[in-house]
Order: structure tokens, then sequence, then C-alpha cells
């Protein structure tokens, strides 16, 4: 296992969620070197200005910037943040096809100044746009990769965590599927401390009724939304997720993460990209594990499978 600090991550977008991704990497020192891209050059500019303000506190590394692609030159991860985001009366649709166009214009630069990059996306609709990126980069599918429900399955931990007064840590339990609307819970393989999420019933920390699992979802589902209203962006959390998937893919950890990925004929499903618990490592994905599911389980997986399909569809891809 190859610890990898001397590794370079290029991030496209330096808006609030690359910059927060930038920040919380260099805090937790996971590359020598980070460099931002942006449209805007004033903005990557004063973002890397005010990062560099901070190197005395952190581990030892390089941050820089530009609005001229060749700054991501050769390095090992790409991350994709640049693009829209969803306005008032925007439908998810008007949101696919101007950030899908910014990726047809970005990623064949990305994969000529970094051929060898595991390519990371995170920009909205995010299953939509790892299935665009493999379709636009031919690279292979165990290296594009969407940060999928790592991020949603980190808030379903929190909120179960939460109500039953563990530590976050000892929750275990995914969202798949879609990161968006039609997402899933698997409640079936979800556990506290090696106990059945099922079977849990422990004094001074509850038990789960139908309602309590209903209100867990639809705050998970809501999470964003929530936060967007109140000032206008995600970035803390997304910044801290994408962090933990860098960490996963540069140092080699094989940690297990809902990360978008192509299926090939997972459970009959074929030549689409979503979430589902897989091992990650220094050369990207593997396929997904093979987790047990219900058969309301599965048929929400195959619901949200389509409904990601007809996107991509509908975009031409
Ligand atoms: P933002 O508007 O703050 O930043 C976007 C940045 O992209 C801006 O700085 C802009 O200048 C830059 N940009 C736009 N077009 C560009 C181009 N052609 N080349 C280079 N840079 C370009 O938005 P944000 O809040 O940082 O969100 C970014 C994306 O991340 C959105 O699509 C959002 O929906 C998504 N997001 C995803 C998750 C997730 O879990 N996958 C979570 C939060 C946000």
């Amino acid at each position: 296992m190859g610890a990898e600090r001397a590794a370079k991550i290029g991030i496209i977008g330096a808006g609030s969620v690359g910059a927060t991704i930038a920040y919380a990497a260099m805090i937790r020192g996971v590359a020598r070197q980070i460099s931002l891209f942006d449209i805007s050059r004033t903005k990557v500019n004063a973002e890397v200005l005010d990062l560099n303000h901070g190197m005395l506190f952190v581990p030892p590394g390089t941050v820089e910037g530009s609005d001229d692609i060749e700054v991501l030159h050769g390095a090992d991860v790409v991350v994709m943040t640049a693009g829209a985001k969803q306005k008032p009366g925007q439908t998810r649709m008007d949101l696919a096809t101007a950030n899908a166009a910014i990726c047809a214009k970005l990623l064949p630069d990305v994969v000529r100044v970094a051929p060898d990059a595991l390519l990371l996306l995170v920009t909205n609709p995010v299953d939509v746009m790892t299935q665009v990126a493999l379709k636009l980069t031919g690279l292979p599918w165990e290296r594009v990769i969407g940060s999928g429900t790592v991020l949603d399955s980190s808030r379903f931990r929190y909120l179960l965590a939460r109500h039953c007064g563990v530590a976050v840590q000892n929750v275990h339990a995914y969202i798949a599927g879609e990161h968006g609307d039609s997402e899933i819970p698997l409640w079936s393989s979800a556990s506290i401390g090696s106990i059945p999420l099922s079977q849990w019933s422990v004094n001074e920390h509850g038990r789960l009724t139908a309602a309590d699992k209903e209100q867990i979802v639809h705050n998970v589902k809501d999470a964003a939304y929530q936060v967007i209203q109140g000032k206008g962006a995600t970035n803390y959390a997304i910044g801290l997720a994408v962090t933990n998937i860098l960490e996963a893919l540069l140092f080699d950890e094989r940690r297990v993460l809902p990360l978008s990925g192509l299926l090939h004929g997972y459970r009959g499903l074929e030549d689409v990209c979503l979430s589902l618990p897989r091992i990650v490592g220094r050369k990207g994905i593997e396929p997904p594990l093979p987790i047990p599911m219900t058969v309301d389980e599965e048929s929400g997986l195959r619901e949200s499978a389509e409904r990601i399909r007809q996107m991509v569809r509908g975009l031409g891809y």
C-alpha cells in the first residue's frame, strides 16, 4: 500500500465546492500539490492566495491556480466541480445540458494534460456527468468515478447515529442509486456495532419505528435543498467527503465507498452509472460488492437506473 504524499490533485472549478475540497485536502495533507483551474482568473487567483496564506498551519505542500488548463499537467487525480448549480425554475435536465456542455469542452483537454489521472466527477447531476465523461474521454471505466452517494450516505449515517445516540463511525448504512431524488436507502443491510438495524433495540438508545425511518430518509433527500436555501450552496460536507475519497484513491486504502461508476451486469444492470458500495484503491473503483437487497430495494435501484439512463439519452450520449 504505497502512500502517495507526493501526489498532485487537480481541481476544476474554484467555486464553493472546488475551493472547499482544496481547503479540506490541504488541511489533511492529502497531496504535495493542489492545482486549481477555473474560467475566472480573478476567482481562482483569490482562492489560491487565501489558501496559501494558511500554509504555515498545514502539512507542507503547494497550492497553485490558473485559468489555463495546463495547470493540471501530470495530475494523479482530477476532480471536476465546474458547472452551473440548479437555479429556481430550472429543471435537472437544464442543468444536465449546461454541465454536459462544460464537460465536453474541458474533459478532452484534461486527458491531454493529465493522461494517467483518475477522473472524479462532482458536478451535478453527477451520475449523468460520470457517464458522459466516460464517453467523452474513452478512459477505462475504473478510472471514471462519480462522488455519487458518498455524501448522502454520510448524511444518512449521521441522522441514524443521532437518533440512536451512537458514534457515526459505528453506523454502517448506505444510500445507493442516483445521487438525487430516486436514491434508495439500503435498510436491509444497515447495522450498528454489528447489530442489524432491524433488530436494534437498546436501552436508552431507542429503536427505529417506520415513521422514524421515513423521516430520516426524507431528511437525507431534502438535505441539499435545506442547506442551499439557507446559504446558497453546500460545501463543507462535500469538501470532506471528496477528501475522504481522494485519500482512499491516492493512499490505496481499499475502503468501501458508495461511488458512482459504470455497471456491467450487476443484478442484470448494464451500461449505466450509479452508486453502489465498491472497494476503492489507487487503480480506481472495483465492481460493486454483492450487497444483499430486498425485492423493494432492488426494484428501487432499477427505477433509479432508468431515470439516469433517460437523462443520459436525453443529452444524446
Ligand atoms: P459555484 O458556482 O460556486 O462554482 C462553479 C465554478 O465553476 C465557478 O467558479 C465557475 O467560474 C467555474 N466554471 C464554470 N464554467 C467553467 C468552465 N467552462 N471552465 C472552468 N471553470 C468553470 O458552484 P458550486 O457550489 O461549487 O457547485 C459546483 C457543482 O458541484 C454544481 O454542479 C453542484 O450542483 C455540484 N455539487 C455536487 C455535489 C455532489 O454531492 N455531487 C455536492 C455539492 C455540489
